[in-house]
Formats: structure tokens, sequence, C-alpha cells
């Protein structure tokens, strides 16, 4: 007979859980493993709200089991380590991205990509390999092998940096692999919410010339004054984005809704990278000609390996690079997915887990 979330496991935990496509949230009791020899457990302090995490409740992408506990930009601190944990010690400040697991030995894995490994195992809704689900960050307690622990910096506050864990690291290693990192490049962001707000700040970090491209001219005074863009493009402005033509070394673009890539194409310069980090449900349009004709890219990338998200935290300390964010109560969760579905959010909610989720 399967055991139940609550006694599979020994160790008591308790988050909350959406429990049908409704996605409504609420408190969940289940339990985790025991922290074995190369495990590292750890207090869960924060925890980010991602885009995936309301996809994934609701069931939108046709691959959620239920109960689900969302979560995995999640930051805190090392309560217990198994006897061959080498790099970390208790109280420690952690985190966990989007995967607990992988198979460790496949060619992607040997090359540091754990993130294109076809056993990769998700932080929540996922199978570990006893077979048990894996549940996420909205929850107080979390265990993982060490190898996919990242270490945060001391002086990067815990609560702004868990979004570093996904939004971070999606567009700091397609910056990087695409080769968009280079300073005086000139970089185009498509949208402006979570992802792209982050994309701002490594690139602006990185000595890029960067350009908004968005749908709404009201952000623009944010974008300039507050993130530092150098520019703002209104996507619907034929005028502008035609005096735009040509001038892109490379544009990121992180729109999750059905769009127009021609006007995009055309805003790249001959060898130009248009790089998807977004993921539209349905197909978008793709004209060969003009790539053709300017030899130009469309690419993709998720997220990133662990070797190199150890590196973008520690680029992000040293730049001092924190998503910005509104913390938010556990039960606030349900109110803050409704928001998050609208955009109503500048630029992420974060979970204040360790002051606001209570035992039950
Ligand atoms: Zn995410
Ligand atoms: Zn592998």
């Amino acid at each position: 007979m399967a055991m139940s979330p609550e006694n599979e496991h020994p160790v008591k935990a308790f988050g909350w859980a959406a429990r049908d496509t409704s996605g409504h949230l609420s408190p969940f009791k289940f339990s985790r493993r025991a922290t074995g020899e190369n495990d590292v457990t750890f207090k869960v302090l924060y925890c980010g709200i991602c885009h995936s995490d309301l996809h994934s409740i609701k069931n939108e992408w046709g691959i959620t089991s239920y109960p689900i506990v969302p979560g995995h930009e999640i930051v805190g601190v090392i309560t217990e380590i198994g006897t061959k944990v080498t790099k970390f010690k208790v109280g420690d400040k952690v985190g966990v991205g989007c995967m607990v697991g992988s198979c460790r030995s496949c060619a992607n894995c040997k090359d540091d990509l754990e993130n294109y490994c076809p056993k990769m195992i998700l932080s929540y809704g996922a199978k570990n390999n006893d077979g048990t689900t894996t549940y996420g960050g909205y929850s107080d307690i979390m265990v993982s092998d060490e190898h996919f622990i990242i270490k945060i910096p001391d002086n990067l506050p815990l609560d702004g940096s868990a979004p570093l864990l996904c939004a971070g690291i999606t567009v700091y290693s397609s910056l990087k692999y695409y080769g968009l990192n280079k300073a005086g490049m000139h970089l185009g962001i498509v949208g402006l919410g979570g992802l792209g707000h982050m994309a701002v700040k490594f690139a602006k970090a990185m000595g890029l010339k960067v350009t908004i491209i968005s749908t709404s001219p009201n952000k623009k005074k944010e974008a300039m004054d507050h993130l530092g863009a150098d520019a703002f493009l209104v996507s619907h402005n034929t005028e502008d984005m035609a005096l735009a033509m040509g001038t892109m070394d490379g544009i990121i673009d992180t729109v999750s809704a059905v769009h127009a890539l021609l006007p995009l194409f055309n805003l790249l310069k001959i060898n130009g990278k248009l790089v998807m980090v977004g993921a539209p449900q349905k197909p978008l349009e793709l004209l060969a000609f003009p790539l053709l004709m300017g030899r130009k890219m469309v690419g993709g990338s998720c997220i990133g390996g662990i070797q190199e998200m150890q590196e973008m935290i520690d680029f992000a300390a040293k730049h001092n690079i924190v998503a910005d964010i509104e913390l938010i109560p556990m039960d606030y969760v349900n109110t803050a997915m409704e928001r998050l579905s609208k955009a109503d959010i500048k630029y992420r909610f974060v979970i204040d887990i360790t002051n606001s989720l209570k035992p039950f």
C-alpha cells in the first residue's frame, strides 16, 4: 500500500499545497527524508514565487499531480549535514533552485549542465529516486544532496536573493552562453517582469547597453530611473522601432504570451541573437527570410547548471544584485497568485516563510 505524504519519510514537514486545478493553496502536512550521508537539511526562511509555480498549481502544462507544494527559489540556513558532506556546515546560508537531483553520469551532467540532464529531478512535483514526490519551498524544511545546494554569500540579503535561484540564473546563463555578456554590447530585453528586471541588473553589471522593449509605455520611467536601463522602446510605436533597427547584438525575450518575432529580428544587427527564455504555450510565427538575410539566430535557454548557479550568485554578490521584491506572509499567497496572473507585481513576490508559516 502506498504511504501517505505524511508518513512516507521520518521527518515531519509542513507547507502549503494545491489539491486540484483551482490552484488554491492551503496548509498541508507531509514528510521529508532524514538527512542522508550526502545530504544537507535546511530551515527554509524565504521562498520566491515564480510564474512556473502558478502554471503548476493550475496544471496549465498538463503534468501536475496533486497535492503539489510549489516553490523553487528556496533559501535558508543549514540545520543538519550528512556525514560525507564536504562543502557545507551547520549555520551556512544556502539555497536550492529548480532541481534537487540528476543522474550525475550523463554527458550533460559531466559538463556541469545538470539542468539539461534527461533524468533531472525538479524541486517539486517530480519523483525522487526512491519513488516519492518532491515538494518545494512553500514549506518549513528542505533536504537535498549537497551537490544541488548553492552557498549564498554573506553580503546578499536572503529574501532578495531567493529569486536569483530561478529568475537570476535563467537570464545569467543565457547571456553567458550566447556571448551577450561583453561590455559595450547592446542588449534588448523584451518584457519587464521577474525575468526582465533581473536581466537588466545582470546586463548592466556586465557593462552592456540595455534597451527595454515593452508594450507598456508607463513602465519607461521606472525602467530607466530605477532599474538603470539606457533606453526604452514601446513595441507598437513603429516609428521608434524603425529607428532602432539593426542596432542590437542580442535580445533576451522573457515574454510568455504569443507575440510577433519579426519586429525583434529587425532590431538585431547582422549575426544578432534572439534568445527565448519565456515559454508561450502556442507556436510563434518564425519567418526564415529575415534570419537568412542577416545570419541571425533564434535560441533558447533554461535555468543553468549547479556550477554556473554558484558563479551567478557570486557575481550577484560582487555587484550587489538582488531582485526587487514584495515580501508577503504565507497566508497572502493565494492573493499573490491572483496578482501575479495580472502581472501586478514589481517584480517578484517572496514568501516570508520563517515568520509566517505556522504549524497547525
Ligand atoms: Zn522558476
Ligand atoms: Zn545526467
